[in-house]
């Protein structure tokens, strides 16, 4: 029988108010059903918010050191379980188990940034241009954060805003994808075993446009971080605006790999395969276009072509698998109607280009690895994010032309360049609209404790990762102390 998980309100497991459930099944076999969850809605969310803000002052007030300590044991008991999370979130959305086991290990690393990350929390202390007198900033606690997050890294992700935002001294309600829930339940279990109080933690499973859009319009949220699409995220941040609240948002890219002619391209290879069909390209980061000087143009897709052919699908708790399946029925069309686009469009479908459907994978979410050159800039395949395993090929004929085509899509994720050239290098690096460029690497491979995210429509200007997301979990207070005994009036008595 299906595991039967509960949403975590006012510190206790508990149904929906609406009794209702959903249930979530493997995308690689969909006859197996993960577990059923419940179908919450604005109610729930009201108990949640208001359990989180009866919490807060209580949380603050807890020494940074202390609650970094808890943030210690979580990670202690993702090392402990990592196999296991890593085996539930491969059943539970589909990418392979080394990639899976990945995603946890990234958690765990954020876990023990945060636990370091309690023993710094840095100010600034200044000095004033007036005698006696003493000044620095200090940062403190928001309140309560509303964090809503998509399927692709349901480990990561969450682990990315929860632990800074506990550790910063918030509480948190937390909605996970609707397609992800049962990972994101059993890192809500740990950390309550780890030792954060029942009330400072609340899941609410549901929709985006129920639970969502309840928790983005509360007025007693008062920040709102979300990872997901740029639609999606539009929508938030125009709600959310009109709140005042302060919003984080990370959404899609369209990254592109640029390889030169001087490229190693047996390194670049490697890349390109890695980012493009690891996650089964379904990562905000994930290389959708490949960008090739033309002197190596035609070799270099031969290269890509035979190595992509070779790529095996399949179940993936199966460690020789590849590739997994797609999240769900609704991508993988999206998938196959923006192959089908491409082809309307005169691109020149290479490899793949069709749904897999033989033998072990007729109950599941495949897709075959997809290829297409003679790509130019202005298709929607060189432009709009398909979050899939499509491959778009383009040919430039300098690092100007590449840079160019680069820029040329309203995302700023990812990006990466493949040349033995110094000079070349430092140039992406200097005129790429992304927020991050990878030199002789894929564009994906983000490690937690740098800065993560992006510009243009994938971004807001805020950073997940390392010390920048800890400035988003927090507010700068300023501190003056005047020790002269009289006043001192700053601009005027010292001039
Ligand atoms: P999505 O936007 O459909 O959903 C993301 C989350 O928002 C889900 O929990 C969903 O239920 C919720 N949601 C949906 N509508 C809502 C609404 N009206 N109000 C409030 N919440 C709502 O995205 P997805 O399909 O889960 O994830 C794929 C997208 O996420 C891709 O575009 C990908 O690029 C992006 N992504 C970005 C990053 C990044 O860091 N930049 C990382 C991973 C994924």
């Amino acid at each position: 029988m299906a595991e039967k998980f509960q949403n975590f309100i006012a510190g206790k497991w508990c149904e929906a108010d609406s009794g209702e459930r959903f249930e979530n099944r493997n995308p690689a076999n969909w006859d197996e059903v993960i577990g059923t969850f419940p179908k919450s809605g604005k109610s729930d969310v009201e108990r949640a918010v208001k359990s989180a803000r009866a919490a807060f002052r209580k949380w603050s007030l807890t020494p940074a050191p202390v609650r970094g300590e808890i943030m210690k044991r979580a990670g202690d008991l993702m090392v402990e379980r990592k196999e296991e999370i890593a085996q539930l979130m491969t059943r539970e959305m589909g990418k392979v188990i080394d990639e899976t086991r990945g995603d946890t290990q990234e958690g765990i690393d954020t876990a023990f940034y945060a636990f370091g990350e309690g023993r710094r929390l840095f100010g600034h202390s200044v000095p004033s241009e007036l005698p006696n007198k003493t000044q620095w900033s200090y940062r403190r606690p928001i309140g309560v954060a509303g964090i809503i997050t998509p399927w692709n890294f349901p480990m990561a992700i969450p682990t990315w805003k929860i632990f800074p935002a506990i550790l910063s001294g918030n509480t948190v309600v937390f909605k996970p994808a609707s397609d992800t829930p049962a990972t994101a339940t059993k890192f809500i279990e740990l950390l309550l075993e780890a030792g954060v109080p029942e009330d400072v933690l609340n899941i609410v499973h549901g929709g985006g446009s129920s639970v969502g859009t309840a928790i983005v319009e509360h007025p007693d949220i008062d920040l709102i971080s979300f990872t997901g699409s740029s639609q999606v995220g539009r929508i938030i941040n125009s709600k959310a605006g009109a709140g005042l609240k302060r919003v984080s948002l990370e959404m899609g890219g369209k990254n592109a790999q640029l390889v030169m002619n001087d490229a190693n391209l047996e390194l670049a290879l490697d890349g390109v395969l890695w980012g493009a069909f690891g996650t089964t390209g379904q990562r905000c980061t994930a290389t959708s276009r490949l960008i090739v000087q033309e002197d190596v143009h035609d070799e270099f897709v031969e290269m890509v072509i035979e190595r992509a052919k070779q790529l095996k699908l399949g179940d993936g708790l199966d460690e020789s698998v590849d590739v997994g399946p797609v999240i769900n029925e609704g991508a993988r069309e999206k998938i196959h109607k923006y192959v089908q686009i491409g082809q309307e469009e005169g691109a020149t479908l290479k490899l793949g280009g069709n749904i897999a459907d033989d033998g072990d994978l007729a109950k599941g979410w495949f897709y075959q690895p997809t290829i297409f050159s003679d790509v130019t800039p202005e298709m929607r395949i060189a432009k709009e994010e398909i979050f899939g395993p499509v491959l778009s090929i383009l040919k430039v004929k300098d690092l100007q032309e590449g840079i160019e085509v680069m820029n040329n899509v309203e995302y700023g994720l990812s990006s990466s360049v493949y040349t033995q050239d110094i000079n070349a290098a430092f140039e992406g690096i200097r005129d790429i609209d992304c927020g991050i460029t990878y030199i002789n690497g894929p564009t994906i491979g983000a490690e937690c404790h740098m800065p993560f995210g992006g510009c243009k429509s994938t971004g807001n200007g805020h950073r997940e990762g390392g010390w920048e997301v800890y400035e988003f979990y927090t507010e700068t207070k300023t501190i003056y102390v005047d020790h002269s005994g009289r006043l001192q009036r700053a601009q005027i008595d010292n001039r």
